[in-house]
């Protein structure tokens, strides 16, 4: 179960929303698009899913183009469209049948994968509450179970932990993640965190381009961003022979003299990019004869990365 896109391009009237992507997203991936407001993610989601046509390039779910074999992709696929649209009348059991109905769910199924849904999404106490009187996590969990409810093997979740408490994303997140293991799952999100906990792949878009593809993990290691090292030495010691000293180190770029706490010094000391600095300051800082109390290594996050590529 594959998701293609080739070459994909999308223009509302002259502005171009989605500039020549392509990726492909198979069984087993969780694969997060992160990016700006406007950055094209929505409407990548829309031409998968079908709502959109693309203006060039094609798109394949299962083998099946989405434009020309629009209805074997729909059946494949469970979508969690931006605004969410819920019928707010409508009570939670009688939109879940309602919507196994509309998914071509046998009648004689319809109650146990209704029930099946309520359980995984935690709706037991909301079955007979109208979707208007639900507060927006609840609703949101409405929406995952509409687009889970045929078992569909591809998900399209479009900003799936919007509006939720942070107890709700946890659970949410879980879930997602269960799901994945059975299924290819494309969430978009703009928070970074959400990637880091949920996705194992990242396609950080902007502008309508993709300009990173990879792990969580991988893209971390593709940043520009140098090493740092916070250095605490106490303060009976001269602070500029220590910066000098460290300054010597080939790998070390820059030395910044943070504070004065009263009883130690504090530095922080950037290196080349991967280095791990710390066992060649510990050498140099003993021998000037100056007492280390601790270092610690920042590495550079996603969100050093994100910046880069999207300022
Ligand atoms: P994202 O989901 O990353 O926030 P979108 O796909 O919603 O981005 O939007 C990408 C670009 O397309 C933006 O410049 C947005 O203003 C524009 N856009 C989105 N939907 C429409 C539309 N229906 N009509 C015209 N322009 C649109």
């Amino acid at each position: 179960m594959s998701i293609k896109v080739n070459n994909l391009t999308k223009y509302y009237g002259n502005n171009l929303a989605v500039d020549n992507i392509s990726f492909e997203a198979k069984k087993g991936e969780i694969l997060g698009f992160l990016g700006p407001n406007g950055a094209g993610k929505s409407t990548t989601m829309k031409i998968i899913t079908t709502y959109l046509p693309p203006t060039s390039g094609t798109v394949s779910v299962d083998g099946f183009d989405v434009e020309e074999k629009s209805l074997d992709v729909r059946k494949k696929l469970g979508y969690l469209p931006e605004l969410n649209p819920l019928y707010y009348d409508m009570n939670v059991v009688d939109y879940l049948d309602y919507i196994a109905a509309l998914d071509g769910i046998p009648k004689s199924d319809i109650r146990k994968k209704r029930e099946e849904m309520i359980k995984v999404c935690g709706l037991e106490t909301m079955r007979k509450k109208d979707i208007g009187t639900l507060s927006k996590g609840f609703k949101q969990r409405v929406g995952l179970a509409q687009a889970m409810i045929n078992n569909p093997d591809v998900l399209i979740l479009d900003e799936p932990t919007s509006g939720l408490d942070p107890n709700q994303i946890i659970e949410i997140r879980n879930l997602i993640k269960k799901l994945g293991k059975e299924k290819t799952v494309i969430l978009s999100t703009h928070i970074l965190s959400e990637v880091t906990a949920t996705c194992n792949r990242v396609i950080i878009i902007n502008k309508g381009k993709i300009v990173a593809d990879g792990t969580p993990e991988e893209l971390q290691g593709r940043s520009k961003g140098q090493s740092l090292v916070i250095l605490e030495v106490k303060n009976n010691c001269d602070k500029n022979a220590i910066s000098g000293s460290l300054k010597d180190i080939r790998t070390v770029n820059k030395v910044e003299f943070v504070k004065d706490t009263g009883d130690s010094f504090i530095f922080n000391i950037y290196g080349d990019k991967g280095v791990d600095l710390r066992e060649v300051i510990s050498t140099k800082v003993n021998s000037q004869g100056a007492t280390l109390l601790s270092m610690q290594a920042k590495h550079s996050t996603l969100e050093d990365i994100f910046r880069e590529l999207t300022k």
